[in-house]
């Protein structure tokens, strides 16, 4: 089945990253049966998700599975659970979790699976009968060493638990290892629910260091107070940078001082929400995004950088904890503006590689200790972050550091192809 569609407008994440790709394919003068490969999902499933509800009713939800590439190892990706879902998103973030893998070395292949629904108007006991019919629905195609779901959007450990005890029961054995990011009781891993605004800050440290800005002074802005950029903002806190914005679904504050974020996170965790915070002042998303900062981390969902914002970006340094947050037109803006972007399959890294060390423990039955953990996790992104970044600037003069994370993850995946006997022409262009 071929994942192009006609749709052309600036939000299809799926065209913007299949135009990535075709443009790393011919930069790397790569054999075109490489971005045949990539343009292409192993498998997409659509499925209907019965569930009963609270009032005796029963609601069918659509869901998604999208396996897009397994040439290094079981398909991996996270499970979002949010009412804009589309096919073309989803098929779009599993190309990105196969370039992702690929550009942090961890052997993995890329997936992503989805159910359109809206979690905050659902009660937890629907929330859990509506992940047990998933499994249900899917447990044939996903497994410990096929594919392994994550947390994404609205899906957490308890998601990713109810998720390991559905499918165990399916297969008549404890089997754990089917997802990542689940609770310690059950398999989990010591920082794993950290480990994407963890690592997204190590990327940011050292783009910072790269582009000599001093990080403890750095003022940093950062859009989405959820799983990642709340533990991005704590980590910046830490290093002593002050945090002077941050927004989330229903607005933003601001002081020009720092905020406080641990005050905050106690705050969002009472609250449900940033608005009302006392320790600044109330700004909209938009504030944010244009707000005269070092640092912006965009942290919350697709498409928020666009060609009708970009123009106001003040920030030196993007640094894209959300997948996609950039589109294609704001891209070129910010290139325009002497930006630096860290793109996202590099950026929010840090969640899946920590994941594979939640596989590699759950496949040994070992734990690590969390100083284990935070040490590889640092040591992985930081060697990310500098191959990458010498890639760009020594083979994309002129271009941008997201196609160059591009070329450099695309021509691992085609020598992994091309060893597999994917490529009947070989691996470079003729
Ligand atoms: P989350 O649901 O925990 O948090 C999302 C945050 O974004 C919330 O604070 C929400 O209010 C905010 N938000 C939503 N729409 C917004 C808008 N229009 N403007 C401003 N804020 C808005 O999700 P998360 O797990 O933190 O994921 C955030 C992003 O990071 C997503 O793009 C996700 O795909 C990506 N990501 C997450 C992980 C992970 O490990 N959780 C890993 C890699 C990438």
């Amino acid at each position: 089945m071929s994942i192009e569609t006609k749709k052309t407008n600036e939000d299809n994440i799926l065209l913007a990253t299949l135009g990535m790709i075709k443009q790393a394919v011919d930069l790397s003068e790569l054999s075109t049966e490489v971005y045949d490969h990539l343009r292409t999902p192993m498998r997409f499933v659509e499925v209907a998700i019965p569930v009963e509800m609270d009032d005796g009713s029963v609601s069918v939800f659509t869901g998604y599975r999208c396996q897009h590439n397994n040439v290094f190892g079981p398909f991996k990706g996270g499970l979002r659970y949010h009412p804009n879902v589309t096919t073309d998103s989803v098929k779009a973030l599993s190309i990105l979790m196969t370039l992702k893998c690929s550009l942090v070395n961890i052997p993995f292949g890329g997936a992503k699976g989805a159910v359109v629904c809206d979690v905050p108007r659902m009660s937890m006991k629907e929330k859990e009968r509506m992940t047990r019919s998933y499994v249900k629905t899917l447990g044939s195609i996903i497994g410990p060493e096929t594919d392994i779901p994550a947390p994404d959007v609205f899906t957490d450990a308890q998601v990713m638990a109810w998720i390991a005890d559905e499918y165990s029961t399916i297969m008549r054995e404890p089997s754990f290892g089917v997802v990542t990011g689940k609770p310690l009781a059950v398999g989990g891993c010591v920082g794993r629910n950290e480990a994407t605004g963890r690592g997204c800050f190590f990327v940011a440290r050292e783009a910072a260091k790269s582009l000599k800005i001093p990080l403890r002074t750095a003022r940093v802005a950062i859009q989405g107070f959820g799983n990642v950029g709340s533990s991005a903002a704590k980590m910046f806190a830490e290093e002593g940078s002050p945090v002077i914005a941050v927004s989330d679904i229903n607005g933003g504050v601001y002081n020009e001082k720092g905020l406080n974020i641990k005050k905050l996170r106690e705050y969002v965790e009472q609250t449900g929400f940033i608005k009302g915070f006392p320790g600044g002042e109330a700004i909209t998303n938009n504030e944010l995004l244009s707000m005269d900062c070092d640092i912006l981390v965009p942290a919350a969902l697709e498409n928020q950088l666009t060609g009708s914002n970009a123009g106001d970006v003040k920030a030196k340094l993007v640094v894209e904890a959300a997948n996609s947050p950039t589109t294609p037109e704001a891209d070129h803006i910010l290139k325009e503006k002497n930006i630096l972007v860290v793109p996202d399959i590099l950026a929010n890294s840090g969640g899946v590689t920590v994941s594979y060390f939640e596989w590699v423990q759950n496949n040994y039955g070992f734990r690590w200790d969390l100083a284990t953990v935070n040490s590889r996790l640092e040591e992985k992104m930081t060697e990310a972050f500098n191959m990458v970044y010498s890639f760009y600037c020594e083979s994309c003069v002129g271009s941008d550091m997201r196609t160059g994370a591009y070329m450099y993850s695309i021509q691992r995946l085609a020598e992994a192809m091309m060893y597999r006997g994917w490529l009947r022409n070989g691996i470079s262009r003729k």
